[in-house]
């Protein structure tokens, strides 16, 4: 940590901040520069609080150097980690196209929007069966009968599937259809169910929170991580910001960033991160210009009757053409998909 005293800082303000320091288990090295006195505190301390010294009278700023999250960090791990499920691998040189409804509504429609998005050369099927909905009156989900529904049409299109996973009770009937528990941005800082999908043995995609920082939303994976499950990859769908031209802000910086300081695959998902159907395409392709390792997308057979999110849904040739669009760039980067 290096702290950066004011100018006018005075001697026994000075000598009171070292003391702070090394009560607090620093070993502190003073610089003197020309106009400003520099402090380095070394001691890793991943949980430590700057608050505490940034409130000392005479310190101007203070600066982390080491992360707090460690089993995320690039630092604890060098390699990307590569998650496999059945022929698949998630966070290897494939990008990985993970497509479907928002929710599952009912046989019909599962069944044909899992054949329009394998026919595509999607992976995995997605479908909210536990729904997070702004609203207590909008649709819920159909519960277990939408996870039974999911399953079975994951599995006579040969895709694999990920569903939403709200509260710790439901985690043990999801993992029964399941092969990728998804965490809402609602949830990411829900820390008793991510420590308890810590205990789960499927992997999980962690989406980022409404207004969370990547530190935040690495912090989060750190819960999982640390409570055993290593299977875990993180999904940018887009923050809250003052813009109101697209639902949310996708950023997909974030997507560089995740990738130098940690070694979980990252997802990204310009379904949520847009709201709007014809923004989907763009932003899918500059996602995996910008690295991403898979795409989530929302697809639909009839989005206008869609129960949840029909307007960024995309149509079944609207998702063709993506799949088209992302391939190119994928190859162009290097890349499989
Ligand atoms: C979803 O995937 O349908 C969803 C609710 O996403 P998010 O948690 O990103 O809003
Ligand atoms: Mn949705």
């Amino acid at each position: 940590m290096v702290v950066v005293l004011e100018k006018n800082a005075t001697d026994k303000q000075i000598e009171n901040i070292i003391k702070h320091l090394e009560d607090f288990g620093f070993a502190v090295h003073k610089s003197t520069g020309v106009q400003q006195i520099v402090l380095g505190a070394i001691g890793v301390k991943p949980d430590f609080d700057t608050r505490k010294v940034k409130i000392l009278e005479g310190v101007a700023e203070v600066y982390r150097i080491t992360e707090p999250f460690k089993l995320a960090s690039r630092t604890f791990q060098k390699e990307d980690t590569v998650i496999k499920i059945k022929n698949v691998d998630i966070g290897g040189n494939e990008v990985v196209m993970m497509a479907g409804p928002c929710s599952v509504e009912s046989e019909d429609q599962i069944f044909t929007v899992a054949e329009i998005v394998a026919k595509s050369g999607a992976k995995i099927l997605r479908g909210g069966a536990f729904k997070p909905r702004t609203s207590p009156y909008s649709f819920q989900g159909l519960g277990e009968e939408g996870l039974k529904l999911l399953r079975k049409a994951a599995d006579k299109f040969n895709l694999l599937a990920i569903t939403e996973v709200m509260e710790s009770s439901q985690i043990e009937l999801i993992e029964e259809y399941t092969d990728i528990f998804q965490v809402g941005a609602r949830n990411m800082q829900n820390f008793s169910l991510l420590r308890d999908l810590g205990k789960a043995s499927k992997p999980i995609m962690l989406k980022r929170g409404l207004a969370a920082t990547v530190e935040d939303w690495l912090m989060s994976a750190e819960y999982i991580l640390s409570n055993g499950n290593r299977k875990v990859m993180l999904c940018e769908r887009g923050i809250r910001t003052f813009e109101t031209y697209t639902r949310n802000t996708f950023d997909l910086s974030a997507i560089p960033v995740v990738h130098k300081r940690s070694h979980l695959p990252v997802i990204a998902d310009p379904s949520h991160a847009t709201g709007l159907r014809d923004k989907v395409l763009p932003m899918a392709r500059a996602a995996v210009a910008a690295g991403a390792d898979g795409l989530m997308v929302e697809v639909h057979n009839d989005p206008e009757k869609a129960l949840s999110d029909g307007p960024q849904a995309l149509l079944p040739e609207q998702f063709e053409e993506l799949m088209k669009h992302v391939k190119l760039i994928a190859e162009v980067i290097g890349r499989k998909m």
